[in-house]
């Protein structure tokens, strides 16, 4: 049933303005317990209390005790590594040349790039996470058919060619000239359409020559409402090669700064070997790092310090990183992010989290009038969920004495088994038969 005017009730949580990493007071933190949230023509148009029932021209339903959040922005995913998730034994530079680049060869057939497009964004909306930044492959089709798939569900997608001219397998390589013209043509037909946005994708500075990085930043300096992602300071070894492939740059980070690539609209994801001066210039240019902490944890490449980001106002947004992620889950990504920060002595509350995970990361992405938020106006991109959804979950839920601890509680033992629905648009998401 797809109503017009939805009234949900439940729980409502979303975040007024960002919160400290370590408060754990409400400030920030809008909690309106048993209000129906209401949707009209896939916005979000009101909320109120649970005894004030909608009239009737509203289609009611009712999660009472449950949790209703914004859906999740996962700000740095890969499509077609859904194949290589859980593969044992690398860490980065061989991780890419066992497992990914394989995988993401099968993607020249435009059929398994349908597939595939097909199943990542089932997965990603069966997670709860409704919006998201992906990398798909080299190749053309992949990114028509995550585009047209993101288009048939309404979603807010944002994803571009991945940029390889070097340092990749034959087929997994483009060149300058057929990449630039491939990347203006998925421009022209993608960005802007529905809730789609194009980035330009190179897949790392490795990857690309300087040629290349050159005509990526050309491409944004025309348009600069494109968005660019790619993957920074991941890894040690990474980070020696790129010193030795850029000898003129002073850091990883300002290889990128000299092609034109840092912007407000730049999603870098890991971040993790950066300088005081690399943080600095993150907050000057307003890019974001997409902390990836599963990922990190995996593949062993290092610990985000993200007390320090923080501190220079840089921005953070957080996000699974699968295939090098072990989970589409941004509940078991936040728990990890948690860990991460603990093993340096800080303590990432609840709230930071999934502040972070929603109204954060849309606000880093400029799109906070849109997504991230149940504020009016807002597009209602929105995940239902279970509180607790195991014995032992319950168990604990009940004890919790505060918002924080039950949130917190939830965050850590919580995952995609947790989700009660998801709606997209305004959309009660409906699993796809052919997945
Ligand atoms: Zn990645």
């Amino acid at each position: 049933m797809i109503a017009k005017r939805l009234a949900l009730r439940g729980d409502l949580l979303d975040f007024s303005a960002a919160p400290s990493l370590t408060d754990t007071s409400m400030k920030t933190v809008r909690f309106r317990p048993d209000h129906w949230l209401l949707i009209d023509g896939g916005r979000i148009v009101g909320a109120q209390p649970g005894s004030q029932l909608p009239d009737p021209s509203w289609w009611r339903e009712d999660h009472s005790g449950r949790l209703i959040m914004p859906g999740f922005i996962d700000t740095h995913v890969h499509s077609p590594q859904l194949d290589v998730i859980a593969s044992y034994g690398t860490e980065l530079l061989d991780w890419l040349n066992t497992y990914t680049f394989p995988a993401e060869s099968r993607y020249a057939i435009a059929a398994a790039a349908r597939y595939g497009a097909q199943l990542f964004v089932e997965c990603l909306l069966e997670h709860g996470t409704t919006s998201a930044v992906v990398f798909p492959t080299v190749h053309k089709a992949s990114v028509d058919a995550l585009f047209e798939v993101a288009l048939d569900r309404n979603m807010r997608l944002i994803t571009g060619k991945v940029l390889m001219d070097r340092h990749a397998p034959p087929e997994l390589r483009d060149d300058v000239e057929g990449a630039e013209r491939e990347c203006v043509e998925l421009i022209e037909r993608w960005h802007g359409r529905g809730r789609l946005a194009y980035a330009v994708t190179p897949r790392f500075a490795p990857t690309s020559s300087d040629a290349q990085l050159a005509m990526a930043g050309g491409l944004l300096s025309v348009a600069p409402d494109l968005y660019m992602q790619t993957h920074v300071a991941e890894n040690r070894d990474e980070v020696r090669w790129v010193a030795e492939l850029f000898p003129d740059a002073r850091s990883y980070l300002d290889v990128y700064r000299r092609f034109g690539l840092l912007g407000p609209r730049a999603v870098l994801a890991h971040g993790i070997w950066l300088d005081g001066d690399d943080r600095a210039l993150l907050a000057e240019c307003g890019a974001q790092i997409a902390h990836s902490p599963t990922s990190n944890l995996f593949l062993g490449s290092g610990l985000l310090d993200w007390r320090r980001l923080e501190a220079a106002g840089a921005r953070v947004s957080i996000a699974t990183d699968v295939g090098g992620g072990t989970s589409l889950s941004m509940l078991r990504t936040l728990a990890e992010a948690y860990k991460v920060q603990a093993l340096q002595g800080s303590r990432l509350t609840a709230w930071k989290a999934l502040y972070t995970a929603t109204r954060g990361a849309a606000r880093a992405l400029g799109l906070e009038h849109e997504i991230g938020s149940l504020d009016i106006g807002s597009t209602a991109d929105i995940a239902v969920w279970n509180y607790a959804a195991s014995p032992l979950a319950r168990h604990r839920d009940a004890l919790a004495r505060s918002l924080h601890e039950r949130l917190f509680a939830f965050m850590t033992l919580g995952d995609e088994r947790n989700l009660e629905s998801v709606l997209v648009a305004g959309t009660p998401h409906v699993r796809a038969a052919s997945v």
